[in-house]
């Protein structure tokens, strides 16, 4: 089929071919048609499918006619992730460049302000966050009783997101008459009551079986003990021909650990996760579509529907506690029709885990060994219990979610170690005794240079409270004068020595009552 057959405006088909795409993919041949002809659309389709452009596209040609008045906008569409909600913003630029639709993007972890004026100007297409447009609503600043086209994207992350209730809210706001699509990867039973919910009559268009990964994805799977994970990584990184590569963490802490220790390792990496301040998030993800960061190591927050053109790996350092997300995960590669590899490193307790990742795909992960690694099993579900609650021992009420850290703990204590910067062990050296200390002599010759002070720096030391300055100084005097306590010349009063000082201070003799003279008497 053509994307000329699927009766789009000529605008629309020309922004496509600049675009380079000659064919509909199938959620597109399918969906388009029925969403220009206003019908609701339950699509149940994974990212990667061309889902994005199966919405924007007829909704460009459904909002070319008519205007938006203030605050009032035409269009909704609802983003789990400020990532997911840019790249749907991005999409409506490419394919909307001939026309002259007004868009605004309502995310978290921006300022209010420029969000405000653009509605106060009136927009066609409002892509938003749950939390940052119920944040909007309830300032005054948009109304929703002008909505035509609500878009839900990622149904079943928006669940897992605790989303749902904000989302009940907004769709109590949108008009009763108004064209609904609904989007969701998987269709879990409370989806789809949602989606009875919030449809009505809709068409079902379905492209690919629930949480099936996609076929042009070679996966692989490394069982080896906790500590070994970083090597066997290194190892895949360094012998696979890995051009870009998404590496998941399951915990956000993890995830700035393994990318500074990639760094140090001499990787290009970069580090992203939900914790992050936005602008950051941003400047991150484009660098790394920019190939200016080959790797990012991330949590979950950039596994659904981000999008990077041609990814050729998925790392996944942890399996996946979801066995959905093990398939969102790997989804970021092998899109669009592109082959992509996918390696997980499992460790002996994800036995569990592993195993409901293999029901969910139906098939089961290939183990691969890695030279100079010995491979591990995994625990029968007793033993891995048991390792966990050992794993946890006396921390447990502290941090439930340890388990199996211990072994990864080690190995991030001796990585430390490896990298600890020159200042850190000069300040361990001063704690020690001075007679423990390296002699100047021992220490190592590449220690002794002290690397020039680059022009950033001198500035923001400038700039230093002076309180900090005066302590450093301070200390500095302290530390020199301990140094040279031996050969320094005592401060007084050198060579003089003032008379009175060499006087003894005895006391004065009592005086004895003197005799009486004869002429007192
Ligand atoms: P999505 O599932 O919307 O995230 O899209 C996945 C990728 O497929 C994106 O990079 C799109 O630009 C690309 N894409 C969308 N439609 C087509 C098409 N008809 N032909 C080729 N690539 C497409």
């Amino acid at each position: 089929m053509l994307f000329s057959e699927l009766g789009l405006a000529p605008e629309i088909l020309r922004a496509i071919e600049d675009k380079g795409y000659t064919q509909p993919t199938p959620i597109q041949e399918q969906a388009i048609p029925w969403v220009l002809q206003g019908r609701d659309v339950l699509g149940c389709a994974q990212t990667g499918t061309g889902k994005t452009a199966s919405f924007t596209l007829p909704m460009i040609d459904i909002l070319a006619s008519g205007r938006a008045r203030a605050r009032m906008p035409r269009s909704l569409i609802l983003e789990p992730t400020r990532e997911l909600a840019a790249q749907v913003a991005e999409s409506f630029e490419t394919y909307g460049k001939h026309h002259k639709l007004s868009m605004a993007l309502l995310i978290g972890g921006e300022t209010f302000t420029e969000q405000v004026k653009r509605l106060d100007r009136g927009v066609d297409v409002l892509i938003a966050t749950p939390g940052r447009l119920i944040d909007l609503f309830e300032r005054g600043n948009i109304m929703l009783n002008d909505i035509k086209v609500f878009v839900i994207d990622e149904a079943d992350r928006m669940l897992d997101m605790g989303f749902i209730p904000d989302i009940e809210r907004i769709v109590s706001k949108l008009p009763k008459l108004r064209q609904t699509l609904f989007f969701s990867a998987t269709m879990p039973p409370e989806i789809r009551r949602l989606a009875d919910a919030f449809l009505s009559n809709p068409k079902e268009v379905t492209v690919a079986p629930p949480a099936s990964p996609a076929e042009t994805v070679t996966q692989a799977m490394v069982l080896v003990q906790e500590e070994d994970k970083r090597k066997a990584l290194r190892h895949l990184l360094r012998t696979e021909d890995v051009k870009n590569a998404f590496i998941f963490c399951n915990r956000k802490r993890d995830v700035a650990l393994l990318q500074k220790s990639l760094e140090s390792h001499g990787f290009n990496a970069g580090a992203l996760h939900g914790d992050m301040v936005q602008s950051k998030r941003m400047e991150t993800l484009d660098a790394f579509k920019k190939g200016e960061i080959t790797l990012l190591v991330c949590s979950d927050v950039a596994a659904r529907g981000l999008d990077v053109q041609g990814l050729s790996h998925v790392f996944n350092f942890d399996v996946p506690i979801s066995a959905e997300d093990y398939v969102h995960r790997i989804g970021r590669t092998g899109r669009a029709g592109r082959t992509g590899r996918a390696f997980t490193l499992a460790s002996p307790l994800d036995g569990k885990q592993v195993s409901a990742i293999g029901r969910l795909i139906k098939r089961e992960i290939p183990l691969i060994a890695i030279d100079g690694l010995e491979s591990a099993e995994f625990l029968s579900e007793d033993e891995a219990r048991r390792g966990r609650s050992r794993g946890r021992g006396k921390d447990k009420d502290k941090d439930k979610d340890r388990g199996d850290r211990a072994p990864r703990e080690r190995a991030e204590r001796a990585e430390r170690e490896e990298r600890a910067p020159r200042e850190e062990r000069q300040a361990r050296e001063e704690r020690q005794p001075r007679e423990d200390r390296p002699s100047r002599d021992e220490r190592p010759v590449r220690e002794e240079r002290q690397p020039r002070e680059s022009l950033a720096a001198a500035e923001s030391r400038r700039q230093e409270p002076r309180r900090d300055r005066d302590r450093d100084r301070d200390r500095d005097r302290r530390r020199r004068r301990d140094e040279d306590e031996d050969d320094t010349p005592v401060i007084g009063f050198g060579d003089h020595m003032p008379a009175f000082m060499l006087r003894s201070a005895r006391r004065p003799a009592p005086v004895e009552p003197a005799e009486q003279s004869p002429q007192e008497s």
